[in-house]
């Protein structure tokens, strides 16, 4: 199994035996075992549709403790579609995982609501940045012990305007957590940010 290779434990194959997955994708192939076995920070181009949520959505499922309540997990992404769709599926894939509660924020929707969610305890949170935002300033959301941030389509944060909700938002965060960064494109601004906010990165083109 070629997904074993790469690393995964056997709750993350039985899922992805469950999806029907057969081989990982080049992203995937490039991302997982550098991100399993290491802790680094990454800058990794592909566009939608290459698999890029498995590619950091394995990883960070594996490597989050199930046991510990804290939130250790954050994925920004720039619409509610997409952190819904990402919700989704890292619930699939780690649905063999104990106690692993995965909880999305966005806006449109209660804040109250989301706030409860969080509150029961989500090791992983899935956002947009002007809810996230909205949650800090109000008290109803901690990143400050997060291992991990992924910002996911940066480049689409940052055409959107986001640039000043991102970077008060890893103001949040700790120093020594790792960041991946997945963007279609290199723009000057996605540029600044990763020089800004991570360090060393591992690069990876699909
Ligand atoms: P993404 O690029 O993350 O939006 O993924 C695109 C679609 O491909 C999603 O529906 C995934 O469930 C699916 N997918 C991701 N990785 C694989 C894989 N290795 N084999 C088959 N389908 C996959």
């Amino acid at each position: 199994n070629k997904f074993k290779q790469l690393g995964l434990n056997d709750l993350l194959l039985k899922a992805i035996e469950d999806m029907g997955f057969e081989t990982p994708s080049e992203v995937q192939e490039k991302a997982i075992p550098v991100l399993l076995a290491n802790d680094t920070d990454m800058v990794a181009l592909a566009q939608t549709g290459t698999g890029k949520t498995a590619a950091f959505g394995f990883p960070l499922i594996q490597k989050i403790d199930a046991n510990d309540r804290t939130t250790q997990g954050l994925i920004l992404s720039p619409t509610r579609e997409l952190c819904l769709q990402i919700t989704n599926e890292l619930k699939n894939y780690s649905k063999y995982v104990k106690g692993l509660n995965i909880v999305a924020i966005y806006g449109g929707a209660s804040i109250t609501a989301q706030a409860s969610d969080v509150k029961k305890g989500a090791q992983i949170v899935v956002a947009t940045p002007g809810r996230m935002q909205d949650m800090i300033n109000r008290g109803m959301v901690n990143i400050s012990r997060i291992d991990y941030c992924i910002l996911d389509e940066a480049d689409e944060m940052l055409n959107m305007g986001f640039y000043e909700d991102i970077t008060s938002i890893l103001s949040h965060t700790p120093e020594e957590k790792n960041t991946w960064l997945f963007s279609a494109t290199m723009p000057r601004e996605v540029a600044t940010i990763a020089k800004k906010f991570m360090s060393q990165p591992e690069e990876i083109t699909v």
